[in-house]
């Protein structure tokens, strides 16, 4: 801070109220530079009447230093001083103390009648109105003239001065504040409005994922009834095992060993023949499985066998359109329940068949 004020050192650099050379404090306030034995009267009376700072110690903000300076530059002093600068005036009453004068009582005097009774301070004209003053201060502020507003606050203009608008003018002021205020709510609404629309857009992804949720569940209730079809039948196919194990016993298949060569016939022809002669001897598949992907061709036999016995053809008509409902819900892609039940009924259809009728 002392180096910044070096560089704007000047001859004006001396004490504001006893001209001593090199002062080491600041009245903010007043705008002057003060010695330290003048700035002991300025600190009794108070800060309201004048506000000091050390030049040499404590930190200076950058925009309070800068308004000092500028105002000592611009020589306030002589506004404090007015009357004493008047050279039309008797000498006696221009007197000022020197640096080499006693502090008490002639320095505190000096100080006192130029601070604290501003007596040499150039008074307003007594026809002028005090408002014109603070119209005079309201001007001076908005065009930066510190010298200015100085002056004027010295000459006892009101700080807190405003300047006043006539009836018409503050009703049109009133008005255009409404119609802001009516703009900026109508843009708040559309800016509102266009906030919406990413509200709208997550309610419907949200509806889609929940019923994208639903289908899901939805599947997985599918599921469990598949598997527990699969279960039942599974079960079933095994019931239906047990009890053929009697059948399987009497139906013995030919090994490759058993099969003598005839003449005219190839091993490969005689292999088929036996086999075919199996499937027409056996008449009923080995699993429930086989019913709905098995051999085709052992069903349509059974289709157009004719039998003798009318329970046993009660039994195979039974089987036959059991197993067309079993073929016709699979081709028609029914619901599975549909699937189900006929699957059941051929089962049934089937196990009263090998439970009942043994093969001749
Ligand atoms: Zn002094």
């Amino acid at each position: 801070m002392m180096i910044s004020r070096s560089k704007h050192r000047s001859s004006i650099e001396v004490c504001s109220d006893c001209a001593a050379s090199d002062p080491s404090w600041a009245s903010i306030n007043r705008g002057l530079l003060l010695c330290a034995e003048c700035c002991s009267v300025h600190r009794s009376m108070g800060r309201h009447i004048s506000h000091v700072k050390s030049l040499r110690q404590g930190c200076w903000p950058p925009s309070l230093l800068a308004m000092v300076q500028a105002l000592t530059a611009q020589n306030v002093n002589s506004i404090w001083e007015h009357s004493l600068l008047d050279t039309s005036a008797p000498k006696h009453l221009r007197k000022k103390p020197t640096p080499k004068d006693p502090l008490h009582p002639v320095k505190s005097e000096f100080i006192l009648a130029k601070h604290l009774r501003l007596a040499y301070v150039l008074r307003a004209r007594r026809d002028e109105p005090p408002s014109e003053l603070g119209r005079q201060l309201h001007s001076a502020v908005r065009s930066s003239s510190l010298d200015t507003c100085m002056r004027l606050l010295a000459q006892g203009a009101d700080p807190n001065y405003y300047n006043q608008l006539p009836n018409h003018l503050f009703e049109e002021l009133v008005m255009d504040i409404y119609d802001e205020i009516d703009r900026r709510e109508t843009e708040a609404e559309q800016t509102d409005s266009t906030a919406t629309q990413p509200k709208e857009e997550i309610a419907t992804l949200k509806k889609e994922l929940d019923s994208r949720d639903s289908t899901i569940n939805e599947l997985k209730s599918q599921l469990k009834n598949l598997q527990s079809i699969v279960e039942q039948l599974t079960k079933e196919n095994s019931v239906l095992k047990t009890n053929s194990i009697d059948d399987d016993s009497i139906i013995s298949q030919p090994s490759i060993e058993d099969v003598k060569p005839e003449r005219g016939k190839s091993l490969e022809q005689q292999l088929n023949l036996t086999e075919d002669e199996v499937k027409m001897k056996s008449q009923r598949p080995v699993s429930m499985y086989e019913t709905r992907e098995g051999p085709k061709n052992n069903w349509q036999v059974t289709k157009h066998q004719k039998c003798d016995d009318p329970s046993l053809q009660h039994v195979v008509d039974e089987l036959r359109a059991a197993s067309e409902k079993v073929t016709l819900a699979c081709t028609s892609q029914a619901p599975l329940d549909h699937v189900r039940t006929a699957a059941y009924d051929l089962a049934k259809a089937t196990k009263l068949l090998v439970t009942h009728y043994q093969p001749t």
